[in-house]
C-alpha cells in the first residue's frame, strides 16, 4: 500500500516523520497497536458496520454531535479486532505513531508534507475471527464497556 510521510510534533516538541494516509483518501483507516505495527480497514468491513450501529445507537453517547461519535466508533472498534498472536496489543484507530525521541503518543500538531513523500509499506487487512465468534449479547457487552471506558478517558 502506498502512504505518504506526514509530519507530526509531539508535546515535547520533537518533530518526526510518521507514514499515513494521504489525507484526501476517504474509505480506508489504519490501525496501530502498542508495537507502532500498522493495518488498515476499509470502511465497507462487516465489523466495523456492527460496531458504528451498536455505538451510534447507544443510550450512553445519544447527545453526541457526529464528529464526537465518530472518534468514539474509531475508539470502541479496537475490541473487535485481532491481536497479532505474537503480542503487540490492540489495534486501534485512533493510536498515534510513538514518537521515537520521547515515547509518547501525544501529539501537538501534524500535517501531510507537501510536496508529497509516497512510501511503500506492507500493510494488511484488520481480522476480526474472535469478534465474529462472539453472541449478540456478548458483542453489546463489550461494546458497553469500551463505550465507558472512552467517556471516562474524555471526562
Ligand atoms: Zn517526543
Amino acid at each position: 500500500m502506498v502512504l505518504f510521510l506526514w509530519q507530526y510534533i509531539c508535546i515535547n516538541g520533537h518533530e518526526f516523520e510518521v507514514p499515513e494516509l494521504d489525507e484526501f483518501q476517504y474509505g480506508t483507516l489504519l490501525l496501530r497497536n502498542e508495537l507502532d505495527e500498522i493495518q488498515c480497514v476499509y470502511v465497507n468491513d462487516k465489523a466495523f458496520s456492527e460496531i458504528d450501529k451498536l455505538v451510534s445507537g447507544h443510550s450512553l453517547v445519544s447527545n453526541y454531535e457526529e464528529g464526537d461519535l465518530t472518534d468514539i466508533v474509531q475508539s470502541v472498534f479496537s475490541i473487535a479486532c485481532d491481536e497479532n498472536v505474537d503480542g503487540g496489543g490492540k489495534y486501534n484507530i485512533r493510536t498515534n505513531q510513538r514518537c521515537p525521541k520521547c515515547g509518547t503518543r501525544n501529539m501537538d500538531d501534524w500535517g501531510q508534507i507537501i510536496p508529497l513523500k509516497p512510501v511503500e509499506v506492507d500493510v494488511k487487512e484488520v481480522t476480526h475471527n474472535h469478534w465474529f465468534s462472539l453472541s449478540e449479547a456478548e458483542k453489546k457487552s463489550l461494546v458497553d464497556a469500551a463505550i465507558l471506558k472512552e467517556l471516562k478517558k474524555t471526562n
